[in-house]
């Protein structure tokens, strides 16, 4: 109960509070740095040091004015069953473990599968996110090519393995690039496709493909919230025999919603598709999922057996994961997709997409450049000069209103508003626009 009314009250002041913490917040988690203790304390009392210290040196990402990466929030009942799952304490392994918790994943990820337009018969696994997530993939991928051709990639390595091409974009996410390089893929041993301006791959410029390859389509870049070009590519690239992998960590979650649908028309014809939960979709930290066409080439790339362990003849989590004992946390997916609905869903993305679409019009009314398409729910903004702009977004987060951070796009320096959280109002918006207006000011 204790905890309860401490988190409520944290989230009751959040909106009056610093968006980043202060040089004071952060100074006086100092007291947190001491050596073990030798003896037990009150359980009461350990919370309530953590909550005196370390709450107000927490970043405000649960308010409304966190603009940062491509941050969601919590949804309320994905906070509640949270709280309720930590106190379950169920290990997701196998469905031995906790036929209950099993049986909410196996439901989210037919949900899913459904909101996203993914084809029937598609299976997954509930990971941390979109890195893993791609990494799930991307193993799948390398099973099912290599298999083909003949090779036993679980077992005999990629030692001597027939090669396999991998084909991204130019604008591929550094996380996909990191899982080729975790699975032996190489993280340089990649094929580029020329990007646009918006950072969506060139379909003209595609590379011969054919079963040995996989290529890595993109639904949402992480800067312009662009979508590859899927329609017409993804077909005909299956039928070449190559395995299509669609990172679409925040942005495939635009198939959700009527308005953006259109955006990610063609992907559903890929083999694989990794997405977070903890973006867009506000479920809380840390979920992401992995979809596979055909299910029992993931199973087969992260399957196990030794005799204590009990599998069922429903899909057990940790065969398709690359964990064996982990938390439940598709209970609080499961929430948040309980609670919202089709329609709670799509106006989220809706929502957050006008919200996105005013500071971009709100901005350039100021006179400052929009460097992307305000597709959905990014947007890039310069204010001059690459030391300017650097200059502005330093004030911005000094001030405390609201986060933004920076980036370079296509040599571009920009500052990133990605408007993905459930709790951003209006209000939010106007009063972030005053403060990135107030910055600019600061700095001439
Ligand atoms: C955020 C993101 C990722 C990585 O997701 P994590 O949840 O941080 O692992 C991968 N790809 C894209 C396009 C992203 O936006």
């Amino acid at each position: 109960m204790d905890a309860a009314a401490r988190a409520t009250a944290y989230l009751h002041q959040i909106r009056q509070r610093r968006v980043f913490p202060s040089d004071d917040a952060i100074q006086a988690l100092e007291q947190l740095v001491e050596p073990l203790p030798e003896a037990p304390s009150d359980p009461q009392a350990v919370l309530e040091l953590l909550d005196r210290v370390a709450s107000p040196a927490t970043v405000a990402n649960a308010g409304g004015r966190y603009f940062g990466f491509v941050n969601g929030g919590t949804l309320p009942a994905s906070l509640a069953a949270s709280w309720l799952a930590a106190a379950w304490a169920q290990n997701m392994g196998l469905r031995v473990l906790s036929p209950a918790a099993a049986l909410l994943e196996d439901i989210a990820l037919d949900w899913i599968g459904d909101l996203l337009h993914l084809p029937e018969g598609c299976g997954g696994g509930v990971v941390t996110g979109a890195t893993v997530a791609n990494f799930c993939c991307l193993a799948a991928a390398r099973h099912a090519l290599l298999e083909k051709a003949g090779w036993d990639v679980e077992n005999a390595g990629l030692f001597h393995a027939p090669e396999l091409k991998v084909v991204v974009g130019g604008e591929v996410h550094i996380s996909l690039i990191k899982a080729l390089g975790m699975l032996g893929l190489g993280r340089q041993r990649v094929h580029r496709v020329p990007v646009d301006g918006q950072g969506r791959m060139k379909a003209s410029e595609l590379p011969s493909l054919d079963d040995r390859t996989i290529l890595c389509l993109q639904a949402g870049n992480v800067n312009t919230g662009a979508f590859d070009p899927a329609d017409g590519i993804c077909d005909k690239a299956r039928a070449s025999g190559a395995w299509v992998h669609v990172d679409g960590a925040f942005g495939l979650w635009a198939a959700a919603s009527p308005r953006y649908r259109h955006l990610t028309e063609g992907f559903s014809g890929a083999s694989s598709w990794a997405v977070d939960a903890h973006k867009w979709l506000n479920v809380g930290y840390d979920c992401g999922i992995a979809m596979v066409r055909d299910p029992g080439a993931l199973r087969a790339a992260m399957t196990f057996s030794a005799p204590y362990v009990v599998t069922s003849e429903k899909r057990d989590p940790s065969q398709y994961t690359p964990e064996m004992s982990r938390r439940a946390r598709g209970v609080e997916l499961w929430a948040a997709l309980r609670s919202l609905g089709r329609q709670g869903f799509a106006e989220l993305i809706d929502r957050t997409c006008d919200h996105a679409r005013h500071f971009a019009e709100a901005l350039a009314s100021h006179g400052f450049r929009i460097l992307n398409d305000v597709v959905i729910n990014q947007v890039l903004v310069s204010f001059g000069d690459p030391a300017f702009t650097r200059a502005v977004i330093d004030a911005l987060q000094r001030d405390g209103t609201c986060w933004c951070g920076g980036t370079v796009w296509q040599g571009h320096t920009a500052m990133r508003i990605s408007v993905s959280s459930w709790v951003t109002s209006s209000e939010d918006v106007d009063k972030s626009v005053a403060a990135i207006l107030r910055a600019v000011k600061s700095i001439r």
